[in-house]
């Protein structure tokens, strides 16, 4: 059995140590003669499960008391209807900040559910920088200012947290637990599991409690957050085993020493990366330095009918799932916490052996 090094950005690499356990304990969880898939979601097992799961979370991201930590289904894409449902109740309309194409699906929901108002755009730029704090024009009757941490397709991520009135309400998917965040400094903070967390089939949202009274009459309780806080996320049957293994990766995470120690090795992945990248004539990357992505490294070759080989060649290196967005052309690589340091250095050789001969 051969693992190869995947740098898919999603459904993405998990840890193999993860892997193996939830392999020895598929058939038989904890002696009980079944496997955790097959459990009743309201079984002292299960609860038990679910509630360590939710524990270890709030230990690695140190998420205040006076938050809830839901575990959703439908996605981040489900949350970009969510937010305009569970905020506007009381009137007003949203704020949102373009950085790219997950911003831009937040936005459109907003304003197909609600009002919406962007504050700024990195359109200008050609998607390649953040706008400042000091370019953001923030309409005054808004319940919340949205906005998207790590642009998972366009690699860019934003170097700030934006400082308004309003609750800040930010899309984490791809970089959820890659990097210490303050969650106090937000109102509500949601993320797919299937990048940096487990396998698709959950969201994470993390919302300030004062936040939950908000929602709209219409909507419905499976899109509510607060039906969700006051039922444990189990307001009918929660996708168990993507839970589970969730689970299983925030105990990994904190043998690994927790967000911090995993910060400092994200660190040094994406250097080694985008050294690689800025070094070579022959790759590039088009994001300014302070807004390149931790977590996803997209890069072009300088002669792109080189694509196909270069596709072909790294995985037959055991290198998969490198080709960029369909919309962004290229190469990706994603370096979530699961990607160990070793598959970047033989991305970085791999590359560095393409260039050779071709280049
Ligand atoms: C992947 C992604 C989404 C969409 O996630 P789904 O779980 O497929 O709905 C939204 N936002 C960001 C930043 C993403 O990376």
């Amino acid at each position: 059995m051969t693992r190869h090094f995947n740098f898919c950005s999603g459904p993405a690499t998990l840890p193999t140590a993860v892997l193996e356990r939830a392999r020895d304990e598929m058939l038989d969880f904890e002696g009980r003669g079944l496997s955790v898939m097959e459990m009743s979601h309201r079984s002292e097992a299960f609860i038990a499960v679910a509630e360590r799961a939710e524990a270890n979370l709030r230990e690695l991201m140190q998420v205040p008391d006076n938050y809830s930590v839901l575990f959703m289904q439908g996605g981040a894409t489900q949350q970009f209807g969510c937010v305009p449902l569970n905020l506007l109740g009381k009137g007003g309309r949203g704020n949102y900040l373009d950085t790219g194409i997950w911003s831009q699906k937040a936005l459109k929901e907003g304003r197909h559910l609600g009002e919406a108002h962007m504050v700024a755009s990195s359109e200008g730029n050609g998607y390649t920088a953040a706008p400042g704090q000091e370019a953001l024009s923030l309409s005054e009757d808004a319940a919340y200012l949205h906005y998207c941490d790590n642009e998972t397709i366009g690699g860019l991520q934003m170097d700030y947290v934006p400082q308004v009135e309003t609750p800040l309400v930010c899309d984490m998917s791809s970089s959820i637990l890659s990097r210490t965040v303050d969650v106090s400094k937000f109102g509500v903070i949601y993320a797919g599991a299937q990048k940096n967390i487990g396998p698709a089939g959950i969201v994470i949202v993390i919302v300030r409690n004062d936040l939950l009274d908000q929602a709209r009459r219409e909507t419905p309780s499976m899109l509510n957050w607060k039906a969700f806080a006051d039922n444990g996320s189990m307001l009918n049957t929660p996708a168990t085993y993507a839970w589970y293994l969730s689970g299983l990766v925030f105990e990994w995470l904190k043998e690994q020493g927790g967000v911090d120690a995993i910060e400092k090795i994200n660190r040094r992945k994406a250097q080694k990366l985008y050294e690689a990248i800025d070094n070579s004539g022959f790759y590039s990357n088009p994001i300014a330095a302070a807004n390149r992505s931790l977590t996803n490294v997209p890069f072009v070759l300088g002669d792109e009918t080189l694509n196909k080989a270069f596709l072909a060649e790294s995985e037959a290196a055991g290198l998969l799932t490198l080709k960029g967005h369909r919309s962004v052309g290229g190469m990706r690589a994603s370096l979530y916490n699961a990607m160990p340091e070793e598959g970047v250095d033989r991305l970085v050789a791999f590359m560095q052996d393409f260039e050779r001969r071709y280049g």
